[in-house]
C-alpha cells in the first residue's frame, strides 16, 4: 500500500466520526445503556469503515464493513471486573481493532451488496440493548464481573 496522504487520513477519520455519530444518534454508544455491543461494536464499525475507505473501498463497501463491525458484536455484554475498564475491555478492544481489518478485507472482495443494512443493524443494537438486563450494562453485577468478587 502506498503512503497515505494527510487528506486521505483526515477523510477516513471523518468517515469514522460519521459512523460513530450515526450510532450515537440512532441507538447508543454507552455500555451502561446498551452493553458492550454499543461501545466496542461501534468502535469496531468506525475502524472498519475507515480502514475500508483507506484501502480504496466504495461507499457501499464502507457501509458494509461498518455494518459488520456492529453485527459481529451484537449482544456483547458489559461486565468489567472490579468496575474498571480493564478486564475484559482492553483485550476486547484490541481484538475488535484487528477484526476491523478483516471486515475491510471481506467488504473489499465483495461489491458491497448485502442483506442487513447499517441502519438495520443499528436499530437491532438499540433493541438488543433495551432487552439486555441491567446485570450486563456496566453494573459489574453479572457476566465476567462476578469473578472480580471472589477474592
Ligand atoms: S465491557 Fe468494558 S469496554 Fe465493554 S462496554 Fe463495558 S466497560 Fe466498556
Amino acid at each position: 500500500m502506498n503512503k497515505l496522504t494527510n487528506e486521505q487520513i483526515l477523510k477516513a477519520l471523518a468517515t469514522a466520526g460519521l459512523i460513530g455519530n450515526l450510532v450515537k444518534f440512532n441507538a447508543s454508544i454507552s455500555g451502561a445503556e446498551a452493553g458492550c455491543q454499543a461501545e466496542i461494536g461501534t468502535a469496531c464499525a468506525m475502524a472498519s469503515g475507515a480502514a475500508t475507505q483507506l484501502l480504496g473501498g466504495s461507499i457501499h463497501q464502507i457501509e458494509y464493513a461498518a455494518e459488520m463491525g456492529i453485527e459481529h458484536h451484537l449482544g456483547l455484554t458489559c461486565d468489567p471486573l472490579y468496575g474498571l475498564v480493564q478486564i475484559p475491555c482492553i483485550e476486547r478492544n484490541a481484538f475488535a481493532a484487528s477484526r476491523s481489518l478483516n471486515h475491510a478485507a471481506y467488504a473489499l472482495v465483495s461489491d458491497g451488496r448485502h442483506i442487513i443494512s447499517f441502519d438495520k443493524v443499528v436499530k437491532t443494537l438499540k433493541q438488543t440493548g433495551y432487552d439486555l438486563p441491567s446485570l450486563y450494562k456496566e453494573t459489574s453485577l453479572g457476566g465476567l464481573a462476578i469473578f472480580g468478587k471472589e477474592d
